[in-house]
């Protein structure tokens, strides 16, 4: 796929494209928006940063200049992708656009989205439960939804989410297409997208559960009483932007306050912020103004701020899928980047976790005592430790890099 002009898109779409600059459609966007054109129900993966949003949004777009009674929904699983997803719609609909839009998210003005909804969107992005608050209180219909698209759906679809969703796929019309994407796929879920979808097709390209291509991931092992010095000599020895992902939102907050303390130009995001908070820091990191930001896995998925270098995993992830997310905030749209994890010896089985979606068939020691073994004399500096080496070490990014 040369060009986005052989995809025969509206000329709207092409003027909105180039003014995005974008003018060879990614893999993932060459695969997908061809089928979505044609009216199939998708189930996309692709790695992070490789352009799943317009992979969605142009088949969107084109659907609602077609049929201009047609609305479309875009679910996501945090309000700062909703916002970032809704900004990248605008652009696709450039700014001759007359179908207007709505954001409805939590922890934003009721006021602006009531307002927004009397114009009757065209297109509505959000978080589902602002939505269900919407729909109780009677103040949005989705009746007339023919395109439906869940971002980031393994996250969507799982226990967190599950429920809201199915209440507001009940207010939506099963005739309609939709689209599912995600970098991850677990095979419940996979098994479990099957109650949304009419004969779909799977769209996959690259590998699914793989780290972006070009990002290089390094482990250190430390000890709970060395991991906040190792910490700081990581941020000093790096330069540009990055991400350090901790557990809790009480440790963010608190690790924000450290580094602050020691001249660090560092923020924090978590759930306990107030939206405007949230936004100001999201806005401040984006313009460069704070280079350090200390993040709940709220910040793993879908946030594209591509000048991220790094990733800090300085707590691990409690799910081994967000391990992708977190690390693919960086090395984004075929842009290098790097890891690095901090792990102690508690660790050991959530590592290992990470380890196995990462490298599926690799060949394993019969773990006895995992945490004994790995930490052990003879393995510790060992490559058995750790399992096989994470995917994406240069040897093998080099042939998969993005668009
Ligand atoms: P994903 O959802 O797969 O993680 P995004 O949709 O966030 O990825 O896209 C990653 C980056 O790539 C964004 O900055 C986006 O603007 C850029 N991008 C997407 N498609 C193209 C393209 N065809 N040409 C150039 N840049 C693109
Ligand atoms: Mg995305």
């Amino acid at each position: 796929m040369q060009h986005f002009a052989e995809l025969g898109l509206r000329p709207e779409l092409l003027t909105a494209l180039k003014a995005l600059k974008f003018t060879t459609p990614t893999p993932i966007q060459a695969a997908a928006i061809p089928a979505a054109l044609e009216g199939h129900d998708i189930m996309g993966t692709a790695q992070t940063g490789t352009g799943k949003t317009a992979a969605f949004g142009i088949p969107l777009i084109t659907r609602l200049l077609n049929h201009p009674h047609d609305t479309a929904l875009v679910m996501t699983p945090t309000r700062e992708l909703a916002t970032q997803v809704l900004d990248m719609m605008q652009k696709l609909l450039g700014n001759q656009s007359k179908i207007s839009t709505a954001l409805l998210i939590g922890g934003a003005s009721m006021g602006t989205q009531l307002e927004q909804l009397r114009r009757s969107p065209r297109l509505i992005v959000g978080t589902p439960g602002r939505i269900n608050d919407h729909l109780a209180r009677r103040s949005v219909k989705l009746g007339s939804t023919r395109f439906l698209v869940l971002d980031e759906t393994d996250r969507m679809l799982d226990m967190g989410f599950g429920v809201q969703i199915d209440k507001i796929l009940a207010h939506i019309p099963k005739d309609r297409q939709t689209l599912l994407f995600s970098a991850t796929l677990p095979a419940n879920i996979l098994k479990l997208s099957g109650k949304y979808l009419r004969s779909p097709l799977r769209i996959a390209t690259g590998e699914t559960n793989a780290p972006a291509a070009r990002v290089k991931q390094e482990n250190i092992k430390v000890s709970d009483s060395e991991k906040y010095t190792q910490l700081l000599a990581q941020l000093d020895q790096r330069q540009g932007s990055i991400i350090v992902f901790v557990k809790t939102k009480h440790g963010a907050e608190k690790m924000a306050k450290k580094l602050k303390a020691l001249k660090h130009s560092a923020d924090t995001i978590h759930g306990d912020l107030r939206q405007n908070q949230r936004d100001r820091v999201i806005r401040s990191f984006r313009n460069y103004q704070t280079r350090i930001l200390v993040a709940t896995d709220i910040a793993a998925r879908g946030l594209d701020i591509p000048h991220i270098e790094h990733v800090i995993n300085y707590d691990l992830p409690q799910a081994p899928e967000d391990y992708i997310h977190r690390i693919g905030r960086t090395a984004r749209n075929g842009a290098e980047g790097e890891a690095v994890n901090l792990i102690t010896p508690q660790d050991q089985k959530k590592w290992h976790a990470i380890d196995v979606l990462l490298n599926p068939d690799a060949k394993r020691e019969p773990a006895v005592n995992p945490a004994m073994a790995a930490f052990s004399r003879k393995n510790r500096y060992g490559r058995r430790s750790f399992g096989s080496l994470p995917r994406g070490h240069a040897a093998r990014g080099a042939k998969k890099s993005a668009a």
